[in-house]
């Protein structure tokens, strides 16, 4: 059931509050409960989350069997620090990811997020070599139009000049190649086969700039979600990227925080791509939101390295595999894997795409609609001929994330940079049990909020 609810932005009332906001002056409604695929604020208000947050709730909210668990963990432990016990939950999850894991993964580690999962796998990156005696490995290779996290490693590996700029003197060392964004650079006449490979040069030719020899890993997310909008590289790019990265002994990392967990419909976004990465990041969808948790998917020549050589990967938190964060991912991925809900993300993403195509394929400011599964994004143009972006002063992002919300709808407002420029961007990530009424309505809702927030 979706509710309706017919709001005006300004009816959004600030809420008087003691937490520091990323936008300091928010005007944040007060998130008071939800069920299902909707989200109720303390107004009675009512929302359909067509974005799980942030590509988060990929169950929805309220789900009974994994709030029972979370009760059922919390009453036995709720915590025990990994200097002295595993703990049941934290090994049945890491079973379970190793089992269904791409080829020559052996080992999981558990945080509390993304972008700690990335500066985790940064650092296994680097140990990797410091044990197997190749210490002068210390370059990043990442692509501009990405994110990692906003922590100092994640940050720097991440493309987004708008994110690092001020933080720039904190930052370590990485090197930024080209995405692979076929609305923007395929150029006319060529295959998406040739514009993969030549975009995948990029990453050859970077290599060779710095010396083989000094390159620890390329890192890069397989559908680009919060700076692009649901970009994924034309088929040929990662398997080309793959076979570089093996020429030249570089690490693949491959960041699945916000595309993986079976937001594309496979369990993991790099299936499709028919790759396999040397370590891998996953966040948002292994816990739902249900617990703030993240992990690295490591392989067994990087477990091999560290088992063989120093014995510890020399890392920690005080939360890692902390027990309610992994007793909700296991009845988070319990719930997907018995309802076959991948099979509803591949026909709803079909049907989300359909609808997309039909409310915006011929949008006077819509340029491009792209994405896999549930998982979708439109890029809006001032002038679809030119591609031009809108001039960020507009802050067209906000104005439609404000628009979606007075019609109660909750859609990720990506602001990229494209060529320098910033660019809007609208994702759609909604949770796996969404069906076609309510995906017929999110399109309705974001159609009227676009065309009134568009200049
Ligand atoms: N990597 C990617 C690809 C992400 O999308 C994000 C979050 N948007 C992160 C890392 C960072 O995750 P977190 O916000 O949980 O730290």
């Amino acid at each position: 059931m979706i509710g309706s609810l017919q709001i005006s932005p300004s009816s959004i009332e600030e809420s008087m509050t003691h937490i520091l906001h990323r936008q300091i002056h928010a005007t944040l409604p007060v998130a008071a409960g939800g069920k299902g695929i909707e989200l109720f604020d303390r107004d009675g208000r009512t929302y359909i989350d067509a974005s799980g947050g942030a590509a988060v709730s990929c169950l929805g909210h309220g789900h009974p069997q994994v709030t029972a668990a979370l009760h059922a963990q919390a009453d036995k432990l709720a915590y025990a620090h990994t200097s002295f016990f595993t703990n049941e939950p934290a090994e049945t999850l890491a079973d379970k990811l190793v089992a269904g894991a791409p080829q020559g993964i052996s080992h999981a580690y558990f945080v509390s997020g993304g972008s700690e999962a990335v500066e985790a796998a940064l650092k296994m990156a680097r140990q990797f070599f410091v044990e197997t005696g190749k210490p002068e490995r210390r370059n990043v290779i990442a692509r501009r139009q990405s994110y990692h996290g906003n922590t100092l490693g994640a940050l720097a590996a991440g493309g987004n000049e708008w994110r690092r700029a001020q933080f720039r003197p904190l930052l370590i060392e990485t090197h930024h190649i080209e995405p692979c964004y076929a609305y923007r650079y395929q150029e006319a006449g060529e295959s998406e086969e040739a514009y993969g490979l030549r975009a995948a040069q990029a990453l050859e030719d970077k290599i060779l700039e710095l010396g083989p020899d000094t390159v620890m890993a390329f890192v890069a997310e397989p559908v680009v979600g919060a700076t692009a909008g649901a970009v994924p590289a034309v088929p040929g790019y990662f398997g080309r990227i793959r076979e570089i990265c093996d020429r030249y002994g570089v690490l693949l990392i491959l960041d699945e925080v916000m595309c993986g967990m079976g937001r594309t419909g496979t369990l993991h976004a790099c299936e499709q791509d028919g790759v396999a990465p040397d370590l891998m990041t996953i966040a948002k969808g292994l816990g739902g939101g249900y617990q703030p948790i993240g992990a690295v998917l490591l392989s067994r020549r990087i477990f091999d390295a560290f088992a063989e050589g120093s014995g510890f990967f020399q890392h920690g938190h005080t939360y890692i595999c902390h027990p309610m964060a992994c007793a909700a991912a296991l009845a988070v991925q319990e719930v997907i894997a018995r309802d076959d809900l991948l099979a509803n993300v591949r026909a709803m993403g079909a049907h989300l795409s359909q609808r997309l195509g039909e409310r915006f394929g011929n949008h006077a400011h819509i340029g491009d609609i792209r994405g896999r599964g549930l998982f979708m994004g439109v890029e809006l143009v001032e002038d679809r001929s030119t591609k031009a972006p809108f001039d960020p002063k507009l802050k067209l992002n906000a104005k439609i994330k404000r628009e979606a919300m007075a019609r109660g709808l909750l859609v990720y407002p990506a602001g990229g940079t494209i060529d320098g420029m910033r660019g809007d961007h609208v994702l759609l990530a909604p949770p796996f049990i969404i069906d076609a009424a309510a995906i017929d309505a999110v399109v309705e809702r974001l159609g009227d909020a676009i065309d009134a927030a568009v200049p």
